[in-house]
């Protein structure tokens, strides 16, 4: 596409194409269709095999066959069942062939006298010569009355070909199928793609030299454009389809690659010093012996603080693996180095937790903790901004929102962002510091993260991973719990309160105003009134005030309360060691990295842990309900589903096809593994990236063709690859790959700002 002109084909409204006009146009652009362009990078979703394709004389029973023929009459009759549809097709051999539906009377409308048609099916001999297949699939050729915007041509443009009875058979050995939008036909889409393969796609510009692609094994773009419209074998479907996927792994991968180059160019990061002393008393203060793991880390972390570039790592970990340890690790090593360290918080919950934390640890130590959090008075914010801006606070703990307001830090080293899983490639918290040097940054995940997402959505992070939890460590039972063995649940509840355990129950969160109070304290009154009966509970949500939620924490931590009533805001870092109990109320509302998460709240301390997740289906079987209901509930439905596919085909043309799972299947996952890794890589499976991470307006993981889960290994291959390039040619700048460098900038300069490079 390097020469943008007027005159472009590719770039030629669609309207004007062959075969559109502008009643088509319009159902195209419905599917983000508008130029020539898009149309060509309109890939199939799948293909009809038409490779098993006879005359009906030499048709078998048992083996799915296809059929190329022409409708020769039809019927309609009414049984007791309901209505039957009969067609009849001939090919021009002595044999016919029927296909039969039961109440579906809807084909009907597609059938008229001498349409030819492919028919997909296993046939059952009737007699002699005459064969059935019921409910067979039908390709349509054109209807001699709708023949398209562009007047007649010879030839179906279903793929079943030309006039002569000789010719009646498919072109393609396999027909694509499209993503469609009501109105528009496959067929539609046939022929229009036809008419532009023809030529067009030798206008599309290679971005890689003729060198790369041998080396690497990959089609050509106006043979990889072709084949994966209309292949001659799957082989070559695929080999087209791994061209683009690599492409568009290899795009991101580069422009990752060089963000990170960039960054080690332009910015300078104070150097933190270690030394064994520094460890020794760092080691110290801590109250436990690092794990292997943890200290592994911490020296991985160390190394990177030594360096005069800004640090920017990743920590993950499964929950409860001890995370926090090593961060307070890398900021005490920075207050060694006289540097000031952040560690900023999703929640104020959680940051009150490791102020408290923090500050017992370092009580007889000289460092100089100060909070950042909602609902300071005034002179005390004050007090605290002046000792930030003095310089004499050393570390700053809080909320993101806070730490990040206009405040200037006088010798920052550290920034530690603790559970976080909402971020993409990390949009640098812009904490200010005097004098021209940047902070080190840590990243915390709240959750283990699929390796393929941490490639792509945290790219230019190095990672570092803690395994195994520290020691003492209690399993959590975890049981799927249906209506029926609530009672028996609650009864066990009760009993594990009375030994002196607490619990959480967690209730959805509702986003609109005023419903999470609403759920939060209905389960209140229930409980109160029923299963928890006489025991002390207590509420806490997220339109609590700051200093609501600490009472509440406050009183949970000691005792005060038995049992907790919250939303997911307990979701991420809180550490209770004494509460083992956890009800998940809905369970099926949660993702099955979230359900980890609130799991991981129970079995920290040295009692096994206990979670129910309680199955409420919510849409009943078609035994219950109405009628009426029914019908209601699934336009409901239908409507939520068109809802998230609008929105996803604007991000990536076509949204990967996930398989359908029905919250319980999910839970049974979620009960049978406590493995957070496993559970992260079952997440992305079956709700896709956006979902998992709500990155959508990141752009970074919306490929067009591209599956993070299925082309794993692709991926591997394309950051390989990149790397390779860019240690050759740090800016990508010689000439050869000048066009590569091109689409790599198109797609991904603003969305990393890339600003100028080469
Ligand atoms: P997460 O990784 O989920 O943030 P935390 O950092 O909150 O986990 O640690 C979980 C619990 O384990 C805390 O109570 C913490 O004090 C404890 N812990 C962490 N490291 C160790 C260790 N090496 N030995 C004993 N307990 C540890
Ligand atoms: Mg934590």
């Amino acid at each position: 596409m390097g020469a943008s002109s007027e005159n472009n084909p590719l770039f030629k409204p669609v309207e004007f194409l062959r075969g559109v006009g502008p009643a088509r146009a319009e159902l195209l652009n419905r599917l983000g269709i508008f130029r020539a362009f898009d149309l060509l990078f309109y890939f199939p979703r799948d293909y009809q095999d038409l490779t098993q394709c006879r005359t009906i004389d030499t048709l078998e029973e048992d083996i799915i066959q296809t059929v190329a023929g022409r409708v020769e009459r039809f019927s309609q009759r009414f049984s007791r069942r309901g209505p039957v549809l009969t067609l009849e097709i001939g090919d021009g051999s002595e044999a016919r062939l029927e296909g039969v539906w039961f109440n579906q009377p809807w084909h009907a409308q597609q059938f008229a006298v001498g349409r030819r048609l492919l028919m997909i099916g296993e046939p059952v001999r009737q007699s002699g010569t005459l064969w059935r297949m019921s409910h067979p699939k039908v390709i349509w050729g054109e209807n001699n009355g709708d023949s398209g915007d562009s007047g007649n041509e010879n030839g179906g443009e279903n793929g079943v070909g030309g006039d002569g009875e000789e010719a009646l058979k498919p072109r393609d050995p396999y027909l694509p199928i499209y993503p469609l939008t009501a109105g528009l036909h496959q067929y539609h889409l046939h022929k229009i793609l036809r008419a532009l393969l023809e030529t067009l796609p030798d206008a599309l510009e290679e971005v890689f030299p003729q060198e790369y692609l041998d080396a690497h094994q990959l089609p050509g773009i106006a043979e990889a454009v072709r084949a994966i419209h209309f292949p001659k074998t799957p082989d070559e479907s695929a080999r087209a389809r791994r061209r683009f996927v690599y492409q568009e792994f290899l795009l991101l991968q580069l422009a990752l690659g060089i963000r990170r180059k960039q960054h080690e160019v332009n910015l300078k990061a104070p150097v933190i010093e270690w030394t064994p002393e520094i460890d020794t008393r760092i080691r110290r203060l801590l109250p436990f012996d690092l794990t292997e793991s943890q200290s592994r880390v911490a020296r991985e972390i160390a190394a990177d603080l030594a360096r005069p570039v800004p640090m920017n790592r990743l920590l993950q970990g499964d929950v409860a693996s001890g995370k926090t340890a090593v961060a307070l690790y890398a900021m005490l090593q920075t207050v060694a180095a006289r540097r000031q360290a952040v560690l900023m918080a999703p929640t104020e919950i959680l940051a009150r937790q490791h102020l408290r934390f923090i500050t017992r640890l370092l009580e007889n130590s000289r460092v100089s903790v100060v909070p950042l959090l909602g609902g300071q008075k005034p002179a005390e914010r004050a007090e605290t901004l002046q000792k930030i801006e003095s310089g004499d606070a050393e570390i700053i703990i809080g909320t993101q929102a806070i730490v990040c307001n206009e405040i200037e830090y006088a010798r920052l080293g550290l920034v530690v962002i603790d559970e976080q899983h909402k971020f993409g490639v990390m949009q640098r918290a812009q904490l200010k510091t005097a004098g021209n040097l940047d902070p080190h940054y840590l990243v915390m995940t709240a959750t283990p993260i699929p390796r393929s997402v941490t490639m792509t959505l945290f790219g230019d992070l190095d990672v570092s991973t803690l395994d195994g939890s520290p020691p003492g460590r209690q399993t959590v039972h975890t049981y799927v719990v249906d209506e029926s063995r609530k009672a028996r649940w609650w009864e066990f509840y009760r009993q594990k309160l009375r030994q002196g355990r607490q619990g959480y129950i967690v209730v959805p969160r509702v986003e609109e105003s005023g419903e999470e109070l609403k759920s939060t304290q209905t389960a209140y009154d229930e409980l109160s009134a029923g299963e928890l009966a006489g025991f002390r509970l207590g509420i806490v949500h997220g339109r609590m005030s700051p200093e609501e939620k600490e009472t509440v924490m406050l009183d949970f931590r000691s005792g005060e309360i038995q049992a907790l009533i919250s939303t997911s805001v307990i979701e991420v870092g809180v550490d209770i060691p004494n509460a083992t109990l956890m009800t998940i109320e809905n369970g099926s509302r949660f993702g099955l990295a979230q359900l980890h998460q609130l799991r991981g709240r129970i079995g920290r301390g040295k009692y096994p842990g206990w979670c129910a997740v309680f199955d409420t289906p919510e849409e009943p079987t078609s035994e219950s309900g109405s009628k009426e209901e029914l019908t209601a509930r699934t336009i409901r439905k239908a409507k939520r589903q068109k809802k998230r596919k609008g929105s996803e085909i604007s991000a990536t043309v076509e949204p990967p096809v996930r398989p359908r799972n029905s919250g319980r299947a999910r839970l049974d996952i979620f009960a049978g593994s406590t493995d957070g890794f496993f559970l992260a890589e079952k997440d992305l499976e079956l709700r896709g990236p956006g979902e998992l991470f709500g990155t959508q307006q990141h752009g970074l993981c919306s490929f067009r063709v591209a599956d993070l889960v299925r082309d794993q290994a692709l991926l591997l291959e394309a950051k390989r690859d990149a790397a390779l390039l860019l240690s050759n040619d740090p800016g990508l700048a010689s000439p050869p790959y000048h066009a590569l460098r091109r689409q790599m900038l198109a797609r991904y300069g603003k969305v990393l700002e890339l600003g100028d490079v080469g």
